[in-house]
């Protein structure tokens, strides 16, 4: 039976990123976490994604018309007097760590951010790496949600701890790395984290290992989905928020978050995030199209299911 699809709501960062890469330097590319997810999630839920952000008087109309273009609805980005909000990153050799040359705030400093009324009844909801406080802020301007999600970083782990359990207890799933998950916890073994996070309010939990997979965590127990293996890795901006937006995407599609349906989401998460490695910022994402992401959807079945069943020899003597 096909289920009705429903609407998505993203609350986050959107930006300019300067990236330096092993292989040349990229300025002024488009970036922030909301923008990713909203990229990935249009795939999966067109017309049914909304982003809540802010950006500068320096941030082109013309880039709000393509989002606009792609079905999502930017009348809840903001803009405000002064400049978009500016991250410069730096990549290592083998793309495996990254380090924070500058972060400008610049609007994104006094992002309060707001749900236009009409949105306010937005069924599912992905919290983007803010400030934990804004995020308890936005959940309390929602009204009815079937599923919140949520994102943080080690940033607010290790500065605002109070702030952060309020907002682990008022969310659904927390979507976060293992490093984020082992300083959250305090506990180094995943399993153990997760049984420990998810005391903590968010009754279900993935955590993303980057080329080594995801994990989720809920009341069914736990579920693994790989990464899918790239001969070309470009670029790892912006994978996490695309996996994330992936992952509501196909839950907002589907309009409902059954253990079954995570199950699903989570390889349209990774699928997502694949895309979004392939290229320098989104533009790898902005390339795709639904034909492209059914294409990897069908070469992940084909990775971890290779047409039989799996059984115990029987044992001889
Ligand atoms: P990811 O690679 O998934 O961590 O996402 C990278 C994106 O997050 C970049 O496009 C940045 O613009 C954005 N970003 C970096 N630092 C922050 C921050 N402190 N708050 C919100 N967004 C950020």
């Amino acid at each position: 039976m096909a289920r009705k699809s429903e609407q998505l709501i993203i609350v986050g960062s959107i930006a300019f990123d300067d990236l330096d890469m092993p292989s040349g330097e990229h300025r002024n590319v488009l970036g922030g976490a909301a923008t990713y997810a909203a990229l990935a999630a249009s795939l999966l839920a067109r017309g049914n994604v909304r982003v809540v952000g802010v950006v500068g008087t320096d941030f082109p109309e013309e880039i709000l018309g393509d989002l606009r273009g792609r079905g999502i609805d930017t009348s809840g980005v903001e803009r405000a007097a002064g400049r978009t909000f500016r991250w410069h990153g730096r990549y290592s050799s083998d793309l495996a760590s990254r380090t924070t040359i500058d972060t400008q705030l610049n609007v994104f400093a006094d992002f309060a951010p707001k749900v236009r009324e009409e949105h306010c009844s937005t069924p599912f909801v992905l919290l983007g790496n803010i400030h934990p406080e804004l995020q308890v802020r936005v959940v309390g301007q929602m009204r009815g949600p079937k599923l919140v999600a949520a994102d943080t970083m080690n940033f607010w782990i290790e500065r605002e701890p109070a702030s952060l359990a309020k907002m682990l207890a008022k969310i659904d799933l927390l979507i976060i790395n293992d490093e984020e998950a082992r300083q959250l916890s305090g506990i180094h073994n995943l399993v153990r984290a997760a049984a420990d996070i998810r005391k903590r309010g968010p009754k279900s939990l993935v955590i993303k290992r980057g080329e080594f997979g995801a994990l989720l965590f809920d009341e069914e127990g736990a579920f693994f989905v790989p990464a899918y293996p790239l001969e070309d890795v470009h670029d790892p901006t912006g994978a996490g928020d695309s996996f994330a937006g992936g992952l509501m995407g196909y839950l907002a599609s589907h309009g409902e978050a059954s253990p079954i349906a995570l199950r699903q989401s989570m390889f349209f998460a990774a699928a997502l995030g694949s895309f979004c490695v392939e290229g320098i910022g989104p533009s790898r994402l902005l390339a795709i199209d639904r034909s492209d992401l059914a294409g990897r959807i069908a070469a992940f079945a084909r990775l971890v299911n290779y047409g039989g069943s799996l059984f115990l020899p029987a044992s001889h003597g």
